[in-house]
């Protein structure tokens, strides 16, 4: 421990600013960012590497979005509310991992004690619906389906309704999975958008999109599309459990300004976190 102190204390090797480099890019933060990082660390001249690491913590933050990192705040159960339930749309390409983390959410909803519903908006395959009701069993949660072909967007009207009526306060809706490049999906996305927000009378919205950590920097290009679609008030960091390490989401916030509020951990129910970015820019370069 002691020389790992001394090493962690001695000053920094030459080449060292190169090796960081490297290693900031094999985490997915892309080469444009890398060297923003790096010379963000270089102009605040740390004399070790353990000043060194503090300064690319620092750095980072200051690069990532300021905005709150919590969901919307949900009333508790019993307390007045105006219009109403509230809604969570999550979003996001084939795989990413919107299914599993709309399972755990409703989950973790449901022991603080409100009472979520799963909306299933992916009407294009019969699976999908069949994988959310199946969480949404496990979950011990409402859902509702529309009907295999309906347009999304009626369906989350009508999930609205049912959760009004059914007495939800919060709506968890899945959508099919789609890419950033199929344009009539992402106009399909908007509307469901649109819809929702008007459905909600004045209840509060959260739209969500999931990335896949294990994808790396392509992610940057999806959340920017998906972005002009669909306003985003925060992304999900899916499958952090993974050898992935995220980088991208530096990018992302930097260019979007939207901050990452969840990540998955693992295939389970309880395997959802909240996003710790001082740790997770930590774990970063410690490798
Ligand atoms: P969707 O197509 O976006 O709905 O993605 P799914 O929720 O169906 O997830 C795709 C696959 O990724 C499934 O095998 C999930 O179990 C897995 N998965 C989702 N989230 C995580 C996570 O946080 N960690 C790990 N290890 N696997 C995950
Ligand atoms: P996953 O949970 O992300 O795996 O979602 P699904 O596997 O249910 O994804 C639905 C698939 O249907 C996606 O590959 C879509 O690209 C495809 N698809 C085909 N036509 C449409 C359409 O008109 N709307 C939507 N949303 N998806 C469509
Ligand atoms: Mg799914």
């Amino acid at each position: 421990m002691a020389s790992g102190l001394r090493s962690l204390k001695a000053p920094l090797a030459p080449g060292y600013y190169e090796e960081l480099e490297e290693v900031l890019v094999s985490a997915d933060l892309g080469p444009a960012m890398a060297v923003r990082l790096v010379r963000g660390v270089q102009a605040r001249a740390p004399r070790s590497r353990e000043e060194a690491a503090d300064a690319l913590v620092a750095t980072a933050l200051s690069l990532m979005s300021a905005r709150p990192r919590e969901l919307i705040t949900l009333p508790r159960q019993g307390e007045g509310r105006g219009g109403g339930p509230d809604l969570m749309l999550f979003f996001g390409i084939n795989g990413a991992g919107k299914t599993t983390t709309v399972g755990k959410l409703a989950h973790r909803l449901k022991e603080q004690g409100h009472k979520p519903m799963i909306v299933a908006a992916d009407t294009y395959r019969a699976a999908g619906i069949e994988q959310m009701t199946a969480w949404a069993q496990r979950a011990g949660v409402d859902h509702f389906e529309g009907r295999s072909g309906a347009d999304p967007a009626s369906v989350v009207f009508d999930g609205i309704h049912a959760a009004r009526s059914r007495g939800s306060d919060v709506v968890l809706v899945d959508t099919a999975g789609r890419l950033q490049t199929q344009r009539n999906l992402l106009a399909e996305l908007s509307k469901v958008g649109r819809v929702a927000s008007k459905a909600l009378e004045g209840g509060k919205y959260e739209s969500l999109l999931v990335i896949d950590a294990v994808l790396g920097l392509t992610s940057l290009v999806q959340a920017r599309e998906f972005n002009r679609a669909i306003p985003m008030t925060g992304l999900v960091l899916a499958k952090l459990d993974s050898s992935a390490k995220g980088g991208a989401v530096i990018a992302i916030e930097s260019l979007l300004g939207v901050p990452v509020k969840l990540a998955g951990v693992g295939e389970g129910m309880d395997d959802l976190a909240s996003f710790e970015p001082h740790a997770f820019v930590r774990s970063l370069f410690e490798t």
